[in-house]
């Protein structure tokens, strides 16, 4: 089968691969239909991460199940589904906790599309088939009237967005949000739309790109334009930190109010990072940092979308066909989806 690979920094091609086959009664064959570029994906394809020879690209879709292991319940061939991004097992503790990113079953990091990071190759998303390890934990179906390209981020970015606000506001209802964007695409207006559909008083969106402005304000958030050297015009108590730069981190913190909470949704590349801890202490600044547990989270991100709360396709910029993907994937743009045709 072919398989989009990326073979050297900045340099994408089709590869002919052996076709994925089912090994554990468990599991599933999924024909990925529409593909979405992760926020990290243009950074992995640059080679910004050191890498170790050719790996598979892609890691956020919505599919057609193909083949199913003998002990899977509650799923069908020819089903549509979106497939997390990360492989967990839904039965260890903390899957069950809610906490599938850390799968107890599987080593850090086992994520389709992310052999740069992991050293270990799980497929991508731009191929004909990829093998789903736990089908019932890491698939969630999608209702049959709602178009895959729409839905294709749901398996990483979308919820990552979700997940930045909604527990927050469900612990402080209608609470004012400030989202902080300094390097990040689509996940923060994500949340931009998350904090808008679950009810903020208002969404502020902090951000020195122009593009990011714009779009943020269309999805109902009042822009703040910043280069984040300057302090943060006021204080907010759930502030959401999404980008690459220690200035950024610093602004989201600085404008997080008394006992307010900073959610990071940042990967922070360096083995350390500043953070101004002497400040959090005094003014009970809380910092929370972690990865989307993105299984977990798909039943209730796709329920949200299909009673319309989110309208993940709004923050879509492009939509290109399957045969234009080496071309377009490391292009320039928020959020690019790729479509079979
Ligand atoms: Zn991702
Ligand atoms: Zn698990």
């Amino acid at each position: 089968m072919r398989q989009l690979t990326c073979i050297d920094a900045g340099k994408l091609e089709w590869r002919e691969v052996p076709e994925p086959r089912i090994s554990g009664d468990g599991e599933a064959l999924v024909r990925p239909l529409a593909v979405a570029r992760c926020d990290i994906d243009r950074l992995l394809g640059a080679g910004l991460f050191p890498l170790r020879g050719p790996f598979a690209v892609g890691h956020e879709c919505v599919g057609e199940i193909t083949a199913l292991g003998d002990a899977v319940r509650g799923l069908a061939i020819g089903q549509r589904v979106v497939v997390s991004f990360q492989v967990s097992c839904g039965r260890c503790t903390r899957c069950r906790a809610g906490h599938s990113a850390v799968c107890e079953a599987m080593p850090t990091l086992s994520d389709y599309g992310m052999q740069p990071l992991s050293g270990t190759e799980y497929g991508g998303m731009l191929s004909d088939l990829i093998r789903v390890p736990y089908a019932e934990a890491m698939l969630q179906p999608i209702a049959p009237q709602l178009e895959p390209v729409a839905l294709a981020s749901v398996s990483d970015n979308v919820p990552d967005g979700y997940r930045a606000v909604a527990p927050h506001l469900a612990a402080r209802p209608g609470s004012e949000v400030l989202i902080v964007n300094h390097g990040l695409a689509s996940i923060p207006l994500y949340a931009v739309q998350a904090a808008v559909g679950l009810g903020a008083t208002a969404v502020d969106f902090a951000s020195d790109d122009e593009e990011s402005l714009a779009m943020a304000e269309r999805l109902g958030a009042r822009p703040v334009a910043s280069d984040f050297a300057a302090r943060p015009p006021r204080t907010y108590p759930i502030v959401v930190d999404a980008g690459v730069t220690p200035a950024g981190l610093a602004y989201a913190i600085r404008a997080t109010e008394p006992e307010g909470i900073c959610q990071s949704v940042s990967f922070h590349p360096g083995p350390t990072t500043p953070v101004p801890l002497g400040r959090m202490y005094t003014l009970g600044v809380r910092l929370h940092v972690g990865r989307c547990h993105a299984a977990a989270l798909l039943p209730e991100v796709v329920a949200l979308i299909e009673r319309g709360a989110l309208r993940p396709q709004a923050v879509t910029t492009q939509v290109v066909g399957w045969e234009d993907a080496p071309r377009a994937w490391l292009e320039p743009g928020v959020k690019l989806v790729v479509q079979r045709a």
